[in-house]
């Protein structure tokens, strides 16, 4: 069978500056890999820092001109609300983007990335009119006033990498508009277009020029200017622990404000009464979706012994039963993960654990010839202090550990045996079990009996996994710096 996968007229290798399309100051280029085929299918423009400074300064004038025109609330609720009408009514184009680009099934991009952005930019469109200070009364002698104003930081750098392109250039975008800020875009090298075009359609939608740009290039070359740039405020990074600790320390050289959500190796705990049923659904999505390429992905399962067999067995099947394959069949439910290096760093984790005695269940069919498919794999008899249960592999790949203990203390420290806090899952049908471990675990966010997420809940890390909230009101205001005023009315 074959489907129609032509390119969706794709921007050439131009960054998105100003309001238009702009030539690169240097002639490099990057290669647009499909991953499901390994085929270059468009080049990318390797950003400079000349390219960056150029964003920087259209952005910087963008939030001077909308001072003077004023770019009102009211008015970037109706911008964000028409951008997400135009990703709307272009949904098939971008979902055939991100399934060429990033190697995601199309059933995937049409189900869950692009209804995933239209939703993301209508949420954040709302708090555009939303976000408000407080009043006080104060106590000093005579009459007086206090408030405070919630305004914009400034120009903000977004870094995103490559696991959700178009969802997450939104998930930065939405809440910095809302509050008033002016973007500068560094997606990932591996994932760029939808980003993009995004930015192109934003102009028709009514964005002041200079709002929302885009340079794509290399995370060392174009991220590292956008982060070392004296006009960026503030700096939102979502990627890995070792670049965000990079990011985390020149930002705090220029005392620029910083929220970074990185790895997770999240626990799952289930009790023996779950819904084995449920929890095995649950736990299997959500390591195979997007084949593991989740950072909120749980990837550790520590189940009550009882069940353990039965529970492991269940998700293993549903990983077994995966249809894999072309990304444009919309059958398919797995494809392949960003690049060969990142299968090849999956299989030294797996290949790890078989070599210290590990058990593999999960798919056994044949993966296909090109791309860079990686087989659903459950991983039993693993212990703490093994590479694939430490580490984030970023893969569809779980580690399935019993526990005989009703101590929750017990339990807890199980599921907290890990350098990473990003999500936690507990399966039960006890209320005190499940409440006892809401407050033992270390964690950003507690899924009881689901593993979906919702925008209006803040999302990020503790420990390893950063900090810093995105995501629910938290997100917005980390885009305002809070500004206090008193006012002594005195006499005339
Ligand atoms: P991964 O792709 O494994 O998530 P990274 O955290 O390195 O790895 O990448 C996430 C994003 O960070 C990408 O857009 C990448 O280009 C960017 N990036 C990588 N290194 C740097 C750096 N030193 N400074 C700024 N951005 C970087
Ligand atoms: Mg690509």
């Amino acid at each position: 069978m074959t489907f129609d996968s032509s390119l969706p007229a794709v921007p050439g290798a131009r960054h998105f500056i100003g309001g238009g399309w702009v030539e690169p100051a240097s002639c490099e280029r990057l290669p647009v890999e499909n991953p499901a085929t390994g085929e270059v299918i468009a080049e990318l423009a390797a950003g400079s820092a000349e390219d960056i400074d150029r964003a920087v300064k259209a952005a910087d004038g963008a939030l001077t001109a909308a001072r003077h025109a004023r770019w009102t609330p009211s008015q970037r609720q109706d911008a964000l609300l028409a951008l997400a009408n135009a990703v709307e009514a272009q949904a098939e184009e971008f979902a055939l983007l991100e399934t060429l680009d990033a190697g995601k099934p199309i059933s995937n991009s049409r189900r869950v990335d692009v209804p995933g952005t239209v939703a993301t930019l209508r949420y954040f469109a709302g708090w555009a009119t939303k976000l408000t200070g407080e009043s006080m009364e104060l106590s000093q002698p005579g009459e007086s006033t206090g408030y405070t104003l919630r305004e914009p930081v400034g120009v903000v750098g977004h870094i995103i990498p490559w696991n959700y392109p178009l969802m997450g250039a939104a998930f930065k975008l939405g809440p910095a508009i809302a509050a008033g800020c002016a973007v500068v875009l560094k997606p990932a090298e591996q994932s760029s277009l939808s980003a993009l075009r995004l930015a192109e359609l934003a102009i028709a939608c009514g964005f002041p020029p200079g709002f929302f740009n885009v340079v794509t290039g290399v995370g060392p070359v174009a991220g590292a200017a956008l982060v070392d740039h004296p006009d960026v405020a503030k700096i939102s990074f979502t990627g890995s622990t070792a670049t965000g600790t990079q990011i985390a320390a020149a930002c705090a050289r220029q005392m620029k404000r910083v929220t970074v959500e990185l790895g997770g190796k999240s626990p799952i705990i289930v009790f023996a009464d779950a819904d084995l049923d449920a929890a095995a659904r649950a736990i299997a999505m959500n390591i195979f979706f997007n084949s593991g390429q989740t950072c909120s992905a749980g990837s550790r399962l520590f189940v009550h012994r009882d069940v353990a067999d039965t529970l492991t067995g269940k998700v293993a099947q549903i990983g077994a039963a995966m249809k894999i394959g072309d990304t444009r069949d919309p059958e398919t439910q797995l494809g392949p993960v960003i690049t060969a290096a990142q299968r090849s760093r999956i299989s030294t984790f797996v290949e790890g654990a078989l070599a210290q005695g590990a058990q593999s269940r999960g798919y056994e069919g044949a993966l296909p010839d090109a791309g860079y498919y990686v087989a659903p794999t459950v991983l039993s008899e693993v212990r703490s202090g093994m590479a694939a249960v430490d580490e984030e592999i970023f893969g569809p790949v779980l580690c399935a550990m019993p526990f005989e203990t009703h101590d929750l203390d017990e339990i807890a420290a199980l599921a907290n045996d890990n350098r990473y806090g990003l999500s936690a899952y507990v399966w039960t049908r006890s209320l005190s079990r499940a409440h006892g471990l809401i407050g033992r675990l270390r964690a950003g966010t507690v899924r009881v009996n689901s593993a979906a997420g919702e925008i209006v809940m803040p999302a990020g890390g503790v420990r390893q996994s950063g900090f810093g909230r995105e995501n629910g009101r938290a997100g917005v205001e980390a885009y305002t710096e809070l500004k206090s005023v008193t006012i002594a009315h005195g006499h005339d």
